[in-house]
């Protein structure tokens, strides 16, 4: 509500967050990151490393141990999730397998209590933009894995989110759906505005798709930069090895002995 206030609010804010399930080990550490509206944010990291956590917690399904997530300048800690005005695909977020695709986008409008019309004209809006304009009357099963998984895009932008979270959203697809979907939904976000913000572990993905990549390890972020910055200056050593093979590391030798050299980072690490 204060954002007009506020400018260059972000249009996500976590501050400071901390999560811990058990009261005793953090998953998430005092995070902090700002998302800009209509931004392409991907959350790239190692199985474990705090990604999905951080979803939850915006999405309201999780809460913050501590510190505060920001919406468009408002806390949200305490809103429930459906009143967030977030739009989720999830990998096991499965459409409702007793209806039929139509009734599949059709319900998250029925919650909201649009009208008739107005959800006839949304549903067939959102099937044509994931170009299913033809399977409204099918059911689920009765669709391919990449078919569902477009419908269940559909679905997430049926109710027109400002934020739509996806996670891993391709990861049950093979190699040549996924790189399909990864153009679908990139050129989704591209036409419509829509902040995205994107979970996965796998680096392609998230160089070809994000404005922005936030590299999680171990509940911190490690590095913060644009896909070309990630790829052409890693700032740590483990960056450097999940970002790919190619990389180079920009240092200073210190120290050569008969089979090793230390190197020291920019950014003070020294690695051997
Ligand atoms: P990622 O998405 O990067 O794989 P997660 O956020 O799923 O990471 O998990 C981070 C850590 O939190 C892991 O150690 C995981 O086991 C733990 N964790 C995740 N969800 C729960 C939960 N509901 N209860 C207890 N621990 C959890």
């Amino acid at each position: 509500a204060a954002a007009a206030d506020v400018p260059n609010e972000a249009f996500v804010r976590f501050d400071s967050v901390q999560k811990s399930y058990d009261g005793e080990t953090l998953v998430v550490k005092d995070l902090n990151l700002d998302i800009a509206r209509g931004e392409f944010l991907t959350m790239l990291g190692p199985s474990g490393s705090g990604k999905t956590t951080c979803l939850m917690m915006l999405a309201g399904f999780e809460t913050a141990t501590h510190g505060e997530i920001l919406l468009d300048g408002t806390p949200i800690n305490n809103v429930p999730p459906h009143k967030r005005g977030i739009g989720m695909v999830f990998q096991n977020y499965a459409l409702f397998p007793h209806m039929t695709v139509t009734e599949n986008l059709a319900f998250p409008l029925e919650v909201r209590k649009t009208s008739r019309s107005e959800i006839d004209r949304k549903v067939k809006r959102a099937l044509d933009m994931v170009e299913m304009g033809e399977f409204g009357n099918r059911r689920p099963a009765q669709l391919s894995g990449g078919q569902q998984q477009r419908i269940a895009v559909a679905r997430a932008l049926v109710f027109e989110p400002d934020l739509v979270l996806m996670d891993e959203p391709l990861g049950a697809l093979d190699k040549q759906l996924r790189e399909q979907m990864q153009y679908e939904i990139k050129r989704i976000h591209d036409s419509l505005g829509i902040t995205v913000v994107y979970v996965t572990h796998d680096q392609t993905e998230a160089l070809t798709m994000s404005d922005r990549i936030a590299v999680f390890n171990d509940g911190v972020i490690q590095q913060l930069a644009t896909p070309e910055d990630l790829y052409e200056r890693p700032e740590s050593a483990f960056v450097a090895g999940f970002i790919g093979e190619n990389n180079r590391l920009r240092g200073v030798v210190t120290d050569i002995d008969g089979k090793h050299c230390s190197v020291q980072l920019e950014h003070g690490e020294t690695v051997r």
